[in-house]
């Protein structure tokens, strides 16, 4: 398998990277301060293409292919600094427009494909509810068919974006007695829909710039234009951008990994402790050759992952590997990155610390480590 990057890919890479830079860290100080999406940021993302790669261009997409969608997300982790919009930018896309630009209908896709890439409107996931996070299989959330619509009652929490979604996509029983696969169906509508409350935020450890929210239904009348994926096919939706998601947001992961290794590289060569920088220690040069490996082979299991999105049916099981090497990896190098800055990394002022309050989440959202290792398992027959 080559993973080596075309041309196009490099110079999309490196775009990402020149923009990012340029347009996405302006505010980074204020990070934290409101909590709050820099909104603005949005739009500047959307003229460069990033809130639709992989959207058709009759949509007003990029029309990119999977893994050069994956090589740009990588590119924006590594360029911008801030983890929360990352974070939020990668949940839209991965979540909500991919299923859309896959399973939505023409009207569907005419009606809020071009709306997301302008930047115009944003768009939350939800599935998890109180008492259904790992087993979504437990969701309470219904939608009871009444002739040629539908009544959709119940709860959603931990959403991404929600406070400041426009459209939602929401997974809700159908038909109980076909459980997960069949009895459940994702919907997409506006949040305006009479009978939608919207919760107050959730205040959270990291993510700051991504506000997150929850949503109560009370007879909710959707017409069957609203269904996405066909009647009881919310399994095969939720499958579909949960490979996305966790293959795409192990690539943003994978590029902001790879800026944290070379702020510690040029620590560890600046910064004297006694007569010489720290990096001439043994102890200090062998973490970093440590961080670099599991940069190296989290870079590979994305790409492998990414490889096979749209293609392959072992995607899954691929996706769920990487997702769970980078979000692990990401949080113990960041944590190592911490100690290395000794002072420095814990202080607020630094940034570093910032890293390892996003990276905590990483093995909680998209399914937990233990879920990822439970989809691994079951592909080798347990
Ligand atoms: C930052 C962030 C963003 C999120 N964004 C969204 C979003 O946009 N939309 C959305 O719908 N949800 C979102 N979530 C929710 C997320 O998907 C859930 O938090 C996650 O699936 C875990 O569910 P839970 O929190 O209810 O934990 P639980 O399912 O209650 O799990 C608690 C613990 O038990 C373990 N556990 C549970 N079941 C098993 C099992 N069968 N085998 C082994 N271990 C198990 C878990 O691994 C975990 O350690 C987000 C969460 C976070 C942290």
């Amino acid at each position: 398998m080559n993973f080596y990057l075309s041309k196009e890919q490099q110079a999309l890479r490196n775009s990402i990277i020149t923009f990012a830079d340029k347009e996405l860290n302006k505010h980074i100080s204020e990070i934290g301060k409101q909590n709050a999406l820099p909104s603005h940021l949005w739009k500047v993302c959307a003229e460069q293409g990033l809130m639709g790669l992989v959207v058709g261009k009759e949509f007003g997409g990029a029309g990119l292919d999977a893994f050069s969608a994956i090589v740009a997300i990588e590119a924006l982790g590594y360029g911008s600094r801030d983890g929360g919009f990352n974070f939020s930018l990668c949940a839209q896309l991965f979540a909500c427009t991919v299923p859309l630009q896959k399973f939505g209908t023409e009207a569907q896709k005419k009606k809020y494909l071009p709306s997301i890439c302008n930047g115009s409107i944003m768009a939350a996931n939800a599935i998890t509810e109180n008492t259904a996070g790992s087993d979504i299989a437990a969701m309470r959330s219904s939608a009871k068919k009444e002739k040629d619509h539908y009544i959709l009652n119940g709860s959603k929490t931990f959403i991404s974006n929600g406070p400041n979604s426009n459209v939602l996509i929401v997974y809700a029983l159908t038909d109980e007695s076909k459980g997960f696969h069949g009895g459940i169906t994702a919907f997409v509508f506006d949040k305006e829909t009479p009978g939608v409350s919207t919760g107050p935020d959730i205040e959270k450890m990291g993510l700051d710039s991504c506000r997150m929210g929850s949503f109560s239904f009370d007879d909710v009348r959707l017409g069957e234009e609203h269904i996405l994926g066909g009647p009881g096919g919310g399994a095969t939706v939720f499958g579909y951008s949960m490979d996305w998601e966790r293959a795409g947001i192990a690539a943003c992961h994978v590029g902001a990994m790879e800026h944290l290794l070379e702020t510690c590289i040029s620590f560890v060569n600046e910064h004297s402790s006694g007569k010489e920088p720290i990096g001439r220690k043994q102890v200090i040069a062998h973490r970093i050759a440590n961080m670099k490996v599991q940069l190296e082979a989290a870079r590979l299991l994305t790409y492998r992952a990414a490889s096979g999105l749209d293609k392959e049916k072992e995607t899954t099981m691929h996706a769920s590997i990487a997702k769970l090497f980078v979000s692990e990896t990401f949080s113990s190098m960041a944590s190592e990155a911490v100690q290395l800055h000794g002072a420095r990394g814990y202080i607020r002022s630094g940034g570093i610390e910032r890293i390892l309050r996003d990276a905590t989440a990483s093995t909680i959202y998209s399914g937990t480590s233990d879920i990822q290792r439970n989809i691994i398992a079951g592909w080798q027959g347990l």
